[in-house]
C-alpha cells in the first residue's frame, strides 16, 4: 500500500526531527511519515537510494531508524523544487510531495505510464 497522501490532513505531528515534523494516524501508531513538503513513510521504505540519487536539490538524507533499517530521510524539504522525480523513482510509492495547483492528475499519468 502506498504512503497516506491525505496525511497533512488527517495525521497527526507527533514530533520534530532535526526540523521537519513527524506524523502519526495516532498517538499509538507506530508507522511514521518524516516531512511535511516531502513526506516519507518510513515503514515502507527500505533504503534503496533511489530518491537520494535522483534529487536535483539533494533533499534526502540516508539515515538509520530506530531498528536500523537505512530509510530516506527528508532533511532539507525545504530545498525542493516539486520536480515529482522522486515519486516517480521510489518503488514502494513510499513518497508524496506536497502539491500546488493540483497536480495529482499530472502525476498520477506520469505514473501510469512509467509503470505500466
Ligand atoms: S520533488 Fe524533486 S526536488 Fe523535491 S524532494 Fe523530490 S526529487 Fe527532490
Ligand atoms: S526511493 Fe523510496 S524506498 Fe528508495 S530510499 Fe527513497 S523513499 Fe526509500
Amino acid at each position: 500500500m502506498p504512503i497516506d497522501r491525505t496525511f497533512r490532513e488527517t495525521w497527526t505531528i507527533v514530533n520534530d526531527h532535526l526540523g521537519h515534523p513527524v506524523w502519526r494516524l495516532s498517538e499509538n501508531a507506530t508507522i511514521e511519515i518524516h516531512g511535511s513538503r516531502v513526506g516519507v513513510d518510513f515503514s515502507l521504505c527500505y533504503g534503496c537510494t533511489k530518491c537520494v540519487n535522483a534529487c536535483p536539490t539533494v533533499v534526502f538524507e540516508l539515515i538509520q531508524d530506530e531498528s536500523g533499517q537505512s530509510v530516506a530521510d527528508p532533511e532539507r524539504e525545504d530545498d525542493c523544487i516539486l520536480c515529482l522525480v522522486c515519486e516517480i523513482v521510489c518503488p514502494v510509492e513510499a513518497i508524496s510531495v506536497e502539491r500546488e495547483g493540483g497536480s495529482d492528475d499530472t502525476l498520477t499519468s506520469l505514473l501510469e505510464g512509467t509503470r505500466g
